[in-house]
């Protein structure tokens, strides 16, 4: 027997369709690439949303077509967003990070058929458009006063263009299944690989995230996404905030600290979200200018592990929460948030780091396990590691084109190239990537670990450890150190603060210093380069 309720497929328009609703006159401000600050309103983005919607149709794109972005975090890209998706079409957003042959080659796997470009990007897109066969339109987000000269055939201003449309249009109805936005991973191994997203699983990931012991948001929130929209969805903050109504505010391309700073304080922002390098930046232009940060409550901090340093300073010195946060562009990105249980609540000082340096637990919609390489499962004790794997509505069960198909099993588990432990209380730990982890003797040792304690030491900026082949072990690690300007600390000063915070037979075997580590383009250490950077590499252990 089948229930009696109501089909009502979860699709994104709805997301908009709410805000202007319920939280029609919440504000969206955004620093524009022109320059100034700029306001607009969850009514005006709804109603400019319905009008790229009219306006795609009109130039011919609808159902299943993908439409590319390459654009930076503001209110132009939300509403393009939500036509597209509106339309029945494909947000696809580019990383402009990416070498321009990466892009290329990622516009013609996806057969991009327009893009909305920011000016910022122009120049990029000038160079890359023409090997882009299945292009047919640019749209810049601009205005006519400053449209630039461009050689781009079919090329459009935004503003220009969307004026030729009243708003007068319907959302497109049709299955929650079908697919509404698409991502590619970085691909720090062999080509990128396309996540398609559906109208489901972003209502749904939005839904997970909102969640109290999630990203815990609400209409009363400011919401600063710096976590850019080309970085998996901004992790779901532009379907989240618009769903509960929360303010939000854009950074454009601007994400120095001193930046991200004004506008934390200007527009009261109590919650934000990015990886661990721009709250360094923003923590560095706070101890320079003697600044706080009053209206700040929350910051979520994923894509790479956070170090101790940064929880502490931003709870001691500015009484700011951190929770820690682990996902993938795979996963929408959310996989796990470390908010504390009863059991871990009351906890302080180093026994309550201690649990936040963990990623966290998975909110409900997002299973976990560990297994070895066999696929067997390994128990919850908090030490034993090995690959971990996730399923849930909003964790893709398969790449763009049907690559990649070994990472997904026939019980729905994808693998996600990471390696964790997970202790009794369901807090998960990543311990490595997969093809990072250094492997000692048939025993496995974490570089992430190694990582976090080094860059502990206040002389160091930055710390890479690999694996370097040994005669003896296999491989055993080194530590390869950036020294903060200014400070020369030594081999010995640093394996000095490291001892006994670590199994002995984890210590590094030596210490390189480099002038700068080789970085991705979404800002995680490039150990492939640095592997070879230290091919010849000869420990003096061995
Ligand atoms: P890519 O997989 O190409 O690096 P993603 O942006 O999807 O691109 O990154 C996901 C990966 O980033 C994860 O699989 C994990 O290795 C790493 N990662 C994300 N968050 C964390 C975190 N909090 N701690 C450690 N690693 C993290």
């Amino acid at each position: 027997m089948l229930g009696l309720m109501q089909e009502w497929p979860l699709l994104c328009h709805k997301l908009i369709d709410n805000a202007e609703r319920q939280h029609g006159r919440r504000e969206i401000v955004s620093r524009s690439i022109e320059g100034p600050i700029v306001r607009s309103t969850y009514a005006e983005i709804h109603h400019r949303a319905l009008k790229v919607a009219e306006r795609l149709e009109r130039d011919g794109f609808g159902l299943g077509d993908r439409i590319a972005t390459l654009a930076w975090n503001t209110a132009r890209h939300i509403e393009a967003w939500y036509g597209i998706m509106g339309v029945g079409a494909i947000y696809h957003t580019l990383n402009p990070r990416l070498f321009p042959e990466q892009i290329t080659w990622i516009m013609n796997n996806a057969e991009d058929k327009a893009v909305f470009v920011d000016l910022t990007f122009l120049p990029l897109l000038e160079k890359i458009a023409g090997a882009v066969k299945s292009l047919k339109q640019v749209i810049v987000l601009t205005d006519e006063a400053h449209m630039p000269e461009t050689a781009l055939p079919n090329v459009v201003a935004y503003e220009e263009w969307l004026a030729q449309a009243d708003g007068n249009f319907a959302w497109k109805t049709f299955d929650e299944n079908t697919a509404a936005g698409m991502c590619y991973t970085s691909g720090t191994t062999g080509d990128p690989k396309g996540v398609l997203y559906s109208h489901r699983s972003n209502v749904l990931h939005a839904m997970i995230e909102a969640m109290p012991d999630a990203m815990g948001l609400s209409s009363r929130d400011t919401i600063l996404p710096v976590v850019p929209m080309f970085h998996a969805n901004a992790w779901g903050l532009a379907q989240s905030a618009p769903m509960i109504g929360a303010k939000l505010v854009m950074p454009g391309c601007k994400m120095d600290g001193a930046s991200i700073y004004e506008l934390l304080d200007t527009e009261k922002v109590t919650f934000s979200a990015a990886v661990p390098t721009v709250w360094m930046m923003l923590l560095q232009h706070l101890e320079e200018t003697g600044k706080k940060l009053p209206y700040l409550q929350k910051v979520v901090i994923g894509g790479a592990s956070c170090p101790r340093a940064i929880t502490t300073k931003f709870q001691d010195n500015y009484d700011v929460q951190v929770v820690h946060a682990w996902g993938m562009t795979e996963m929408s990105p959310l996989g796990t948030l470390c908010t504390l249980k009863p059991d871990y609540a009351g906890l302080k000082g180093e026994a309550r780091l201690g649990v936040q340096q963990k990623q966290g637990f998975t909110p409900f919609g997002i299973e976990m396990k560990v297994t070895d390489d066999a696929g067997n499962e390994l128990p919850w004790d908090g030490k034993t590691f090995g690959r971990l794997k996730v399923r849930g509505p909003a964790v893709a069960r398969a790449y763009y084109g049907g690559i990649g198909a070994e990472q997904f099993d026939q019980d729905g588990w994808f693998d996600t190239g990471d390696v964790a432990h997970i202790n009794p209380g369901g807090y998960m730990q990543i311990t490595d990537r997969a093809k990072d982890v250094i492997k000692s003797g048939g025993e496995w040792i974490s570089t992430i670990e190694l990582e976090n304690l080094a860059v502990g030491h206040p002389d160091v900026a930055e710390a890479a450890a690999i694996g370097i082949p040994h005669s003896k072990w296999g491989e055993r690690p080194l530590l390869v150190v950036v020294r903060k300007p200014g400070r020369e600390p030594t081999k010995t000063d640093i394996l000095a603060f490291m001892d006994g915070k670590v199994a002995k037979w984890w210590m590094p075997d030596d210490v390189a210093f480099v002038g700068e580590i080789p970085h991705t383009a979404a800002g995680k250490i490039q150990k492939i380069t640095l592997r070879q950077q230290f091919r010849d590499y000869h420990l003096p252990t061995d």
